[in-house]
This record gives structure tokens, sequence and C-alpha cells, in this order.
């Protein structure tokens, strides 16, 4: 599985996260809990090229 390593900033307490997205989707959206903080973040992100072309984390709610 190809996978690249996306650093993004907690929207809940603003720590630098790193997180691996996997490169073999066209994209996904998912939830996943900030491991600092424990809240839930919105994840989404869409690939091209075997690229990253667009990344958000946002709050789930
Ligand atoms: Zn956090």
């Amino acid at each position: 599985m190809e996978q690249t390593e996306q650093n993004f900033t907690c929207p809940y307490c603003g720590e630098t996260i790193s997180m691996l997205l996997d490169l073999s989707v066209n994209g996904q959206v998912y939830i996943e809990d900030c491991e600092v903080c424990c809240q839930p973040i919105e994840i989404r992100y869409s690939v091209r090229d075997r690229e990253v072309a667009e990344f958000w984390a946002n709050r789930s709610q």
C-alpha cells in the first residue's frame, strides 16, 4: 500500500499531528481522534498523480 505522511494542526488543541494517508484511493473522508487531546477530527483528502492534492482537517461537530 502506498502511503505518505501528512502533517497538520489539530483544530482543537493546535498541536502538530502527523498521519499516514493511503494514496491508493482517490480520496477519503473519515474521523480520527487527535492523539494529544482525543477530540474527533474530520479528515478529508483527495489524491492526484499519487500525491495529496487537497487536505483538510476540521472539527467533526
Ligand atoms: Zn488535539
